[in-house]
């Protein structure tokens, strides 16, 4: 019943074990569960507080930028583009604000209305690439605020990071993070009056009423309108559009893919990419507290499923969200995460962040910001071989017996290595015994020539999947000034886990001072 439900609206929420969805639907609708045979319950307080009028806006919220009425920690499209305008002018060799095409509305009026589709891109452009990137989308459906939100403090949170938190700074030295913040721009400015609106705006379809537009998370090419995911009625929430990727801003987002990803992966269904593949697609979404990978369109587990239940096992043990392939929930097509992953190889997720598509600024602030970051930080960390790192152990609780010494100190490097970190609510992760620990001084294991030191285990053995382990670096010949310290674990398997970086200062050598007296003689 909730796949039939699935191809005409999108239900909310899904409590198959208790055999009741939570649905968002018209009068006309509602009829048509009762005629269906639905028993239905209508929650008068949702439906009271959607119905409640908001503020008249625009406000003045976080940071200083215009705020959603009544939400003042969520920027408005503008607002949002202003404070990527202003990171670029603070950070303008770690950042660029790059134009990938036009929404609908834009398009349709040649540039009068309507928003181009912007990307953020960070990384040290004084590092010459090419780099393995982090690509993600956010508030695809306009109504669900939380979501460009949280990449948009994300981005401010690796900008000022940088430069004092080792792992923001060697992220964004080695890798590419590409945040397209609003990816359906039309469609959120009507979110942000209140309207629950998902589609964009697109009035060719079920013209001009309040139910036009595409789903644009149904209409990418990959498996479009396949196999019962989406709707062909152009009024349905799930409408698929015309045609595979007939709507712009989906054009927008797989010509990017495309440019920022080789295809990894061969045309056949069943073909993997392999294992040593690059690059991890993020599509972020609320509501649900789920972590879902490809496929979407059949029950099929995808030709590198193992490979992306474990990295998304490993997102989920941060944010404490339910991990499982996307048609746990019920059947999709057309949608971004396939497309990634089917069309490219690239580890491809949708992330199901909060409770609710206007998530209060409380639960925002303190449940779902510190939630996400960490999960976040980490996809950053695996975009070199995302199928590979995730398997192996954590570089943990990094720590120097002291931070700034003169060169030809010794000095003591203590990690932790955890090879069990892996939300296990759905099926449980294997996890190894630690094999083995190494530490590279400012040329990291793909870098040029890079050199090995060893860890060794503080108890003696590397023989259990959690392990102290420890080195003493030379430091002779280190010049004055900031070094980074990369280690990484490696696990009974041969999984080589994440990097985690911590900074070493060297001195400057103590100057040796010859004091000449001037000498007057008079004549
Ligand atoms: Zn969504």
């Amino acid at each position: 019943m909730v796949h039939d439900l699935s191809t005409w609206t999108e239900p909310w929420e899904v409590y198959s074990d208790l055999g009741f969805v939570v649905l968002g639907v018209s009068g006309a609708e509602l009829d048509l569960l009762q005629v269906l045979g639905f028993r239905v319950e209508i929650d008068e307080e949702a439906t009271r507080l959607l119905a409640e009028p908001r503020p008249i806006g625009p406000q003045i919220g976080y940071g200083g930028y215009p705020t959603i009425p009544g939400f003042a920690c969520y920027r408005t499209v503008e607002g949002t583009f202003m404070t990527a305008e202003d990171l670029v002018a603070a950070y303008p060799t770690l950042s660029a604000w790059v134009d990938a095409g036009d929404s609908w509305e834009m398009e349709t009026a040649g540039g009068a209305a309507g928003f181009d589709m912007m990307v953020l891109v960070l990384t040290n452009q004084a590092i010459p690439g090419p780099k393995p990137a982090l690509f993600v989308t956010s508030s695809i459906h306009a109504r669900e605020y939380a979501p460009a939100e949280l990449m948009t403090r994300f981005a401010e949170s690796l900008l000022t990071d940088y430069g004092s938190d080792p792992d923001a700074t060697w992220i964004l030295d080695h890798h590419e993070i590409h945040l397209m913040l609003h990816a359906n721009p039309d469609g959120r400015k009507w979110a942000e009056t209140g309207m629950l609106w998902r589609k964009n705006t697109d009035n060719d379809y079920c013209t001009n009423s309040s139910l036009r537009g595409a789903d644009l998370n149904r209409n990418f090419s990959f498996q479009w309108g396949c196999c019962g995911g989406s709707s062909a009625n152009q009024c349905s929430e799930v409408y698929r559009g015309s045609a595979a990727a007939s709507e712009p801003e989906t054009q927008a987002v797989q010509e990017y893919l495309r440019d920022l990803f080789p295809d990894q992966r061969g045309p056949g269904l069943n073909d993997p990419a392999p294992a040593d593949a690059t690059g991890v697609y993020l599509d972020i979404h609320s509501y649900g507290d789920l972590v879902l990978w490809p496929w979407g369109f059949t029950f099929t587990q995808a030709p590198n499923g193992s490979a992306l239940q474990t990295l998304g096992r490993k997102f989920a043990f941060f944010n404490g969200y339910t991990p499982f392939q996307a048609t746990n929930l019920y059947i999709t097509d057309g949608t971004t995460d396939d497309f990634g992953y089917g069309d490219l190889g690239v580890a491809a997720y949708t992330f199901e962040i909060g409770t609710s598509f206007f998530q209060s600024c409380t639960y925002f602030n303190n449940t779902l910001i510190p939630d996400n970051m960490p999960a976040l930080l980490y996809a950053a960390k695996t975009v070199r071989t995302p199928y590979l790192t995730a398997a192996g152990p954590d570089a943990l609780d990094l720590s120097l017996s002291s931070a700034t010494l003169s060169a030809g100190t010794p000095v003591t490097l203590t990690a932790t290595l955890n090879d069990m970190r892996f939300n296990n609510s759905e099926g449980s992760e294997p996890v190894q015994d630690i094999a083995a620990a190494e530490v590279y001084i400012d040329v990291p294991y793909w870098g040029t020539s890079p050199v090995a030191y060893p860890l060794a285990p503080e108890d003696g053995n590397f023989d259990t999947a959690v392990e102290d382990a420890t080195a003493v670096l030379d430091t002779t010949g280190l010049a004055a000034g900031r070094h980074t310290l990369f280690v990484r674990g490696q696990d009974a398997n041969g999984n080589w886990g994440a990097v985690s970086a911590i900074f070493l200062w060297i001195e400057p050598p103590e100057l040796e001072v010859e004091i000449f007296l001037p000498v007057v003689i008079r004549e």
